[in-house]
């Protein structure tokens, strides 16, 4: 017999990959931002406190079945052949074999529900999991700005940890092109109340989402957001900015846009020449950046700003600096698994694969066959989202 099976929602960032998945809401109260496919055509709705509570303890049951953190994948494998776990119970797999130190509140938005039930949704998860170290949630700008000082204060006592915001740009005009509900004062007012709540807090940027109409607007709003946000966090616990470039998904709002002509994506040279605006327009913003995404061209760019914004802009300068056809073979290469950065443009095996993969004619013209290269690579982000 198994033990009880729970609900799991579509998504987690990928830092989440190995934490157990608490599903307190589902979907997206708002699902209406124009690049977004995860919740379209699906309807938001609540989920009861009893019922979310039940589910922490259908994991906790599982966990024991699996056998705990120290089980073998043998013994975990073992209980689902005999049917003794749910098939979900993978994620909880995954959770003990990392630790059973990190827990996610799914879906988008669970700070939208009252703060006396998602303190009550902690307060099971730290107890049936006491391991767990950390315990975050995505959070909307519109919802985290609302909330009173002392309502994230109670989340943060009752183990909320860190909070992921999907800022994507800092420019009212870029925010209210993509449908965003929100815009740059709020996403500002709604980083430094978490930060001041005593909450890590992860900001999501898309370079690209401007489009190359907005890009100006969309650099600058983003780096303005950013330094008002950093200048609010304690020392120990700086602002965490991850990059993810903008992409096309088919079937969202954005790509009817596109295909009208009303939205033009940059290609990954037009990416690469944004980010090093931004680098130089945050100033001496002092937050931590992450490329932890294969969207992203660049996987390097990570480091500890401002001091490490030199070696930053350089990883960047080396990019640009690379003939059209290496910008463009690198580009596509990524999208196509050949390549993973930008140093494996010297690996000869890599270079063959790439060849292989991607002959050109002979007598191909090159500009017209490198401007080829940056369209493929470019459309194929969509692939990543
Ligand atoms: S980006 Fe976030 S807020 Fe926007 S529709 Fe998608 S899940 Fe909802």
């Amino acid at each position: 017999m198994s033990t009880p099976s729970f609900e799991q929602g579509p998504i987690r960032p990928p830092s989440e990959a190995q934490s157990l998945l608490v599903r307190v809401i589902r979907n997206c109260t708002w699902n209406r931002c124009t690049f977004c496919p995860v919740y379209k055509g699906s309807r938001a709705s609540q989920r009861a406190l009893e019922d979310i509570l039940t589910d922490v303890d259908a994991m906790a049951a599982a966990a024991d079945e699996l056998g705990g953190p120290h089980a073998s994948s043998k013994v975990m494998l073992r209980a689902f052949d005999a049917g003794r776990v749910p098939r979900e119970a993978y994620q909880v797999a995954l959770f003990l074999r990392a630790g059973s130190r990190h827990a996610f509140l799914q879906d988008a938005d669970p700070c939208a529900v009252r703060p006396d039930k998602l303190a009550a949704v902690l307060d099971r998860v730290r107890s049936r999991f006491p391991s767990v170290s950390r315990v975050t949630a995505y959070g909307r700008a519109a919802t985290l700005a609302r909330r009173r000082p002392a309502d994230l204060a109670l989340l943060a006592a009752a183990g909320l940890t860190r909070v992921h915001i999907g800022l994507e740009s800092g420019s009212d005009a870029v925010l209210k092109e993509v449908c965003k509900g929100t815009t740059g004062d709020e996403l500002t007012r709604a980083g430094r109340r978490v930060l001041k709540a005593g909450l890590e807090l992860c900001f999501y940027v898309m370079p690209g989402l401007g489009g190359r109409r907005l890009r100006d607007e969309h650099v600058r709003g983003t780096a303005a957001v950013l330094r008002a946000v950093a200048a609010a966090a304690a020392p120990e616990r700086p602002l965490v900015v991850r990059l993810r470039t903008a992409a096309v998904a088919p079937g969202t709002p954005l790509a009817e846009e596109q295909l009208a002509g009303r939205f033009d994506l940059p290609d990954d040279v037009e990416v690469a020449r944004e980010l090093r605006e931004l680098l130089e327009a945050v100033g001496d913003a002092r937050f931590e950046l992450r490329s932890d995404h294969v969207l992203n061209l660049l996987p390097d760019l990570a480091g500890s700003l401002p001091e490490d914004r030199r070696r930053l802009l350089a990883v960047v300068d080396d990019y640009l600096g690379l003939p059209p056809r290496e910008q463009a073979e690198l580009a596509l290469g990524l999208r196509l698994g050949v390549y993973r950065r930008a140093a494996d443009l010297h690996d000869e095996g890599r270079r063959a694969a790439f060849a292989a993969q991607v002959a050109a004619p002979g007598d191909a013209d090159e500009a017209a066959l490198t401007a080829d290269m940056l369209r493929a690579a470019r459309d194929l982000r969509s692939r990543f989202i």
